[in-house]
């Protein structure tokens, strides 16, 4: 039997817990980091920071206790719906937010369950066009929002 011939997709996986794509040989956590750091350079993405690695988190639950995962959800919708400023959602939900280990759990208690969204964090980073980040941060908030 003959091989199959590559097609050009052929080596992107995708992500086993949010499907999107595996872009650039980058992970989702690889692409969120690629997305954050942008922020360095970027003062109307980085005013999105909350919301990346909120939308983020909320795409990747396996990782999180489902206390700290409903405290958060609870939160980025009060974000997103209400505007709650980023400085009142730290003080509320602390760990859950920023990925603090008390409230992840342990990598062998994981169980990944993939959940395909309109937008995941392999949009945003959109093969490393960081022009217009912020602006598809808001709009995968927004998708992600109305998914909950
Ligand atoms: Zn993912």
């Amino acid at each position: 039997m003959k091989a199959p011939t590559p097609s050009p997709h052929a080596d992107s996986a995708s992500c086993p817990e949010c499907g999107g794509a595996q872009t650039d040989g980058f992970s989702c956590w690889g692409l969120l980091g690629a997305v954050i750091a942008w922020e360095m350079h970027d003062a109307e993405l980085q005013a999105e920071h909350f919301k990346i690695v909120a939308s983020y988190n909320l795409q990747h639950p396996a990782q999180f206790h489902a206390d700290a995962l409903a405290d958060l959800q609870a939160a980025y919708v009060e974000q997103i719906d209400l505007g709650l400023p980023a400085s009142q959602i730290r003080k509320r939900i602390g760990g859950a937010y920023e990925g603090e280990r008390r409230v992840l759990k342990d990598p062998a208690e994981r169980q990944l369950v993939l959940r395909t969204w309109k937008m995941t964090i392999a949009d945003i980073y959109a093969h490393g066009q960081a022009q217009g980040a912020a602006q598809r941060v808001r709009q995968w908030a927004a998708s992600l929002r109305a998914e909950l």
